[in-house]
């Protein structure tokens, strides 16, 4: 037997125990005539001691260890004379009697501990030494503990949990697809779903009238800290049901995870239209955890003389609040900061509300005290507030200045880790104009079904059409985000058109599901979760990289495993492959 314990189990009420422990070494004192070591697994660490009593074959075995091996120990449960009230075990030590090496360790190339002083790169490529840190497993254990709470909610509310094909053909949710080379059919591909969408249609005309998985996607995209090549969704579909059902399961899912997990009651899913949201956050998935909303200027700022405003289609701002004070170097920071290409403003306009009533600006030249007064009422600032204002294209400028918001709510800590603030944004444009392909692209995914009220408008202003698709965003972040879907292969076929797929592609790419149609659809409505953003969110960690235990990097790459690698001749001989040309 190698334990009759864990390294987190024992306490003062098992003092006297004769007791067996396995672990890696995380330390070992010498104090001369007593050493301590101290043994960790998952579930803990415990002390052992040595002393004056130690036979003579243990000290000599124990002089041969070091960091990271892996030991087992026996002895008998003694209470501590120094007792460390930060850890549970802290109150007891184990006699050492007995002593095995199990496995022994090289030098680790980063101190296994909360703070290591290994850098991400290192931590990486030995990733099995950084998930032994109890940070790292802590966040792993949560996503466990997430997946679990997910599933058992779902299958209360009579979900199957059905599993789909990987090897599959494009699903179009806006991203590249990976695609994998079929040996048996030459010069055939398949695709990994960049999500299961079509298949959870399907078994909806199936009939299986709730579906979940907690499942892989794979999307080739560019990477940020928030997104991975491969990732985790909570993918749901229900049948008979309109997007009010699918708002109050999935408010219903929410509210049972911070519950059960957090211990945390949220009550509160305000609904915001997307062109709401565009409007006084800048952003489709905004931080409501503080205000700081924008207002347009454009009305009054107008005709002032001032040039960049006078030809810009739009101007606005946000009001800092508190902030009249800033000086010369803290506003041209601002300017800076907005300038980046990033945020590719050109400049930013200031208007300072001293505390005595009177304003100072950057734009004095052309605005009078009293048309700055307007200003800031249409901001509702108050004296010692400041005024940051853009302008210029709507669109670009209200995104600038959604960033402007975050960056802003950041520096005066008013988005707090610990605060939660759900809503969903709903109404979304069914399409968007594609500048580089010149075409509309669906907002959502082509599934998507466009308001009753809005069908009309598909012909003569194909831009207004409202969708029925809606996301839940948490504290700034898009948590999840479905629709109510087509069920007619007319209106589906229709929508392909408007998205410039000839009958003969659309036929060709989804004439399976327009087929399906024909069989007896039922109306059905779904939803997915990135399940690890929503993990991310619940560990207070910004990158979803923590919640994964085995992420790639920026690049796309796996370093511990070396992925993607080259593959030999004979694999590529044996797909019909040749590569063209390599890119250093
Ligand atoms: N398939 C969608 C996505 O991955 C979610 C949905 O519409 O249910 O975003």
């Amino acid at each position: 037997m190698y334990r009759t314990h864990t390294c987190g189990e024992l306490r003062i009420e098992d003092v006297g125990q004769e007791v067996t422990l396995s672990g890696w070494v995380q330390r070992i004192r010498d104090l001369g005539g007593m050493s301590f070591i101290d043994l960790r697994d998952r579930y803990g660490i415990t002390q052992i001691v040595a002393n004056e009593g130690t036979s003579e074959k243990v000290v000599t075995t124990l002089s041969k260890i070091g960091r990271e091996f892996v030991i087992q120990v026996n002895g008998v449960v003694k209470e501590r004379s120094s007792k460390n009230k930060n850890i549970p075990t802290g109150e007891i030590e184990i006699e050492i009697k007995g002593l095995t090496i199990l496995s022994k360790a090289s030098l680790p190339p980063f101190t296994i501990k909360d703070d290591t002083d290994g850098g991400d790169e290192l931590r990486m490529k030995y990733r099995y030494l950084d998930l032994r840190r109890k940070v790292v497993q802590e966040n792993l254990i949560l996503r466990a503990k997430m997946a679990h709470t997910t599933r058992s909610y779902l299958n209360s509310q009579e979900f199957i949990e059905t599993e789909t094909p990987v090897l599959i053909n494009s699903t179009p949710e806006g991203a590249r697809d990976f695609i994998v080379p079929s040996r048996i059919n030459p010069g055939k591909f398949y695709a990994l779903p960049q999500s299961p969408q079509v298949f959870k249609q399907l078994l909806m005309i199936a009939g299986f009238d709730r579906y979940y998985q907690i499942v892989k996607c794979f999307r080739d995209e560019d990477l940020r800290a928030d997104r991975q090549p491969e990732f985790t969704q909570i993918d749901c579909e229900m049948s008979f049901v309109e997007q009010e059902d699918i708002l109050d399961t999935f408010e219903g899912l929410t509210k049972h995870l911070f519950k059960e997990i957090k211990g945390i009651e949220v009550t509160e899913f305000p609904r915001i239209p997307y062109s709401e949201a565009i409007e006084k956050y800048g952003s489709d998935k905004p931080d409501t955890r503080f205000d700081m909303l924008i207002h347009e200027l454009t009305g009054i700022a107008k005709g002032n003389g001032f040039v960049v405003f006078d030809s810009a289609d739009y101007i606005g701002g946000i009001c800092a609040q508190g902030c009249a004070g800033y000086s010369r170097k803290q506003l041209d920071q601002l300017a800076n900061w907005v300038k980046r290409p990033q945020i590719g403003a050109k400049g930013l306009i200031y208007v300072k509300y001293n505390t005595d009533g009177s304003f100072k600006s950057s734009v004095d030249k052309f605005y009078s005290q009293d048309d700055l007064k307007k200003w800031a009422e249409k901001f509702n600032a108050r004296p010692g507030d400041l005024l940051l204002v853009m302008s210029g294209n709507d669109s670009h400028t209200l995104k600038a200045l959604g960033e402007l918001r975050l960056k802003m709510g950041g520096q005066l800590n008013l988005r707090n880790n610990n605060e939660f603030k759900p809503l969903w944004v709903i109404d979304f444009p069914l399409l968007e104009w594609d500048k580089e392909s010149g075409r509309y692209h669906a907002m959502h995914h082509p599934f998507t079904s466009p308001k009753p009220e809005d069908i009309p408008l598909l012909d003569s202003a194909p831009e207004k059409v409202r969708a029925n698709a809606y996301d839940l965003v948490i504290n700034g972040v898009e948590i999840g985000g479905g629709s109510v879907r087509i069920f007619d292969s007319a209106l589906q076929a229709k929508m392909f058109g408007k998205l410039g797929f000839t009958t003969e592609q659309a036929q060709a790419q989804f004439g399976f599901l327009m087929n399906a149609f024909k069989y007896g659809a039922p109306p059905h409505a779904g939803i997915a979760f990135g399940f690890d953003r929503l993990v991310s969110l619940f560990a207070g960690l910004d990158s979803i990289r923590d919640v994964i235990a085995f992420p790639k990097n920026n690049a796309g790459r796996d370093v511990m495993i070396d992925s993607p690698s080259e593959v030999t001749k004979e694999q590529l001989d044996e797909l019909g492959l040749r590569i063209i040309q390599k890119e250093d």
